[in-house]
């Protein structure tokens, strides 16, 4: 198997997983389990990994640079019918997101104190075409 994606959230390696399957593909998340046992060491084994038969490694690897880029998501939100997120100082629909380190930093010290994992969500957007940030509605 290889290595296609690697994530510090084990639901996020499940996501992309899910979506490598629904596209015919098989796939497998590996080292999940470190996350819950230790995070500290999961992310210095590199995190979570999503991985893929040899043959198929192109394919998701194009899947898994579409969902990093935003790009399933805008399709989705087109056929659902919303507008999808633009940046509010030049227009721009090319946008990531980010998580603040208000949050980060939270999460760490929960982890500190009471040993455990903490979600954290990428509330923040930063445009890529201007690079203007804000923070996202909830
Ligand atoms: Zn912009």
């Amino acid at each position: 198997m290889i290595t296609v994606a690697r994530y510090f959230e084990p639901s996020e390696a499940h996501i992309v997983r899910a979506l490598l399957e629904s596209a015919g593909l098989s796939a497998t998340v590996a080292d999940d389990h470190h996350v819950t046992a230790n995070y500290p060491l999961s992310t210095a084994l590199g995190g979570v990994r999503v991985q893929v038969p040899h043959e198929s490694v192109e394919e998701a690897r194009e899947l898994v640079a579409a969902y990093a880029s935003g790009e399933l998501q805008r399709e989705l939100e087109a056929q659902l019918g919303e507008a999808p997120e633009a940046c509010p100082e030049c227009g721009a629909h090319g946008v990531t997101g980010q998580v603040p380190v208000s949050a980060k930093l939270l999460a760490v010290a929960v982890f500190v104190l009471g040993s455990a994992t903490f979600p954290s969500r990428d509330t923040l957007r930063k445009c890529d075409s201007c690079g203007h940030t804000w923070s996202a509605a909830e």
